[in-house]
């Protein structure tokens, strides 16, 4: 069947589209669609000046002055407070810090400890059965480490789990695999109502979606630098913690950089009054910087409608995507694996292919990179009904409309043609 939308059509919306010029922060390799930038977001065209000043000027020269004359040490909570915009916390509520594991470690043994203080008979932990399995891990030992138990639900059942027994609830608004973007507004209501304490992963969310903590009552937050922040590979995630918890608060990697008075050396720990006392060690600069520089990029769609402006492209680029693929790639053996209602979805879609398509989506995913079309692969459960994913990411910042159309068309001939068959794209990286 012949699409209804055209590469012109396509072409005709790029250039219509106001946020167009925003593509032009990032240093993209020529002939390449990139739909992975929730996954690793792409390299800003300001980052390697700015780590190159970090370096030869600020370390280089001004050596270790550089922690007060170049604000190294203010850097987690100044690059905390731009992400803050970027998630509806106020100044001072967020810090840039860490892993997204490790901010999760933090702010969920936190959370823990604030509801069993409040009710001893909280001892439950609940969680989505499929969210990202590192989630899951850090949640198995915040539960052993406080006499607590994780429950794993489905994600249509954890509301009517939240019950007098339950501590916390804690949930990826947006799922890495599917997409799915859960209602944060309504999941915080429910859990309020009930007494329990929401931390949420961001990780798919900062910079994709509009995100309203405060205006949802969420009570602790963490995110990825590394995805739609485009803070460069292994960039440090953030945390936020909802004022009325700050005071409470302690987590418990007790690092002085968290301290009260850092270079009061005392051999006693005092948490800092504000959310610094969510830092732990001393922070990455380099990491900083980079972090910075992606985050500026997302900013600068401020005065273009910013986070809604954005939201707005990344649903029609992905309800182009899906239109298409409904028109060629569904034929072609494939099936829709994200939500079809763009509320209930992020800037992603997945598509799957059965384990017995015939089709293997692993190597079929490396062919259409072969062609300059970068998206991501990842396995099923293991039942024959659980679809591996091919998965692609709508940044709206750097994705065109064309792009949406090249990558259609380019998966279209691989999975009609034989190329995916070539050896060379069945053998497995580390990294899929
Ligand atoms: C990407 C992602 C992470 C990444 O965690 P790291 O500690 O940065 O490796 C964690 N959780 C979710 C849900 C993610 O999508």
């Amino acid at each position: 069947m012949n699409p209804t939308i055209s590469r012109e059509d396509c072409a005709a919306r790029d250039v219509a589209d106001v946020l167009a010029p925003l593509r032009e922060q990032f240093e993209l390799p020529a002939g390449v669609v990139y739909l992975d930038g929730n996954s690793l977001g792409a390299l800003p065209a300001a980052t390697s000046a700015r780590l190159q000043q970090v370096l030869a000027v600020e370390w280089g020269r001004g050596l270790i002055r550089s922690w007060n004359d170049a604000g190294w040490i203010g850097m987690a909570q100044r690059v905390g407070d731009k992400i803050a915009r970027l998630v509806g916390a106020a100044p001072g509520e967020l810090v840039a810090a860490d892993s997204t594991s490790v901010n999760l470690y933090k702010v969920l043994a936190a959370a823990a400890t604030i509801a069993r203080e409040d009710g001893a008979s909280r001892r439950v932990i609940v969680a989505e059965r499929s969210n990202f399995p590192t989630d899951l891990y850090i949640a198995e030992s915040v539960a052993r480490q406080h006499g607590m138990d994780l429950e794993l639900l489905e994600f249509d059942d954890i509301e009517a789990r939240l019950r007098d027994d339950v501590a916390v609830l804690t949930v990826t608004q947006v799922h890495y695999r599917s997409g799915r973007m859960a209602d944060m507004a309504r999941l915080c209501a429910r859990a309020r109502a009930a007494g329990v304490l929401t931390v949420w992963d961001l990780a798919h969310s900062a910079g994709a979606v509009p995100v309203d903590l405060n205006g949802a009552g969420a009570d602790f937050a963490v995110g990825c630098g590394y995805k739609y922040l485009n803070g460069g590979p292994g960039a440090p995630g953030f945390c936020w913690v909802h004022a009325r918890h700050l005071a409470r608060l302690r987590q418990p990697l007790t690092g002085w950089m968290g301290h009260a008075a850092p270079f009061a050396f005392e051999p006693g720990y005092r948490p800092a009054p504000g959310i610094e006392r969510c830092l732990c060690g001393t922070p990455p600069i380099l990491g900083l910087g980079a972090l910075e520089c992606g985050v500026d990029t997302v900013l600068a769609a401020e005065p273009l409608g910013g986070m809604q402006a954005l939201r707005a492209k990344s649903v029609q680029l992905s309800q182009c995507f899906i239109e298409l693929a409904r028109q060629r790639l569904l034929p072609a053996g494939c099936t829709l694996q994200s939500p079809a209602d763009p509320r209930q979805r992020g800037s992603q879609v997945s598509l799957g292919v059965a384990p017995d398509s015939g089709i293997d989506a692993y190597a079929a995913m490396q062919a259409l990179i072969a062609r300059g079309v970068v998206g991501d692969y990842r396995a099923g459960d293991g039942s024959a009904a659980g679809p591996h994913l091919l998965r692609f990411g709508f940044t709206p910042l750097y994705t065109r409309f064309v792009d949406v159309f090249d990558a259609v068309h380019a998966l279209h001939e691989v999975l009609q043609g034989a190329e995916w068959r070539q050896p060379r794209f069945a053998a497995r990286a580390a990294v899929t």
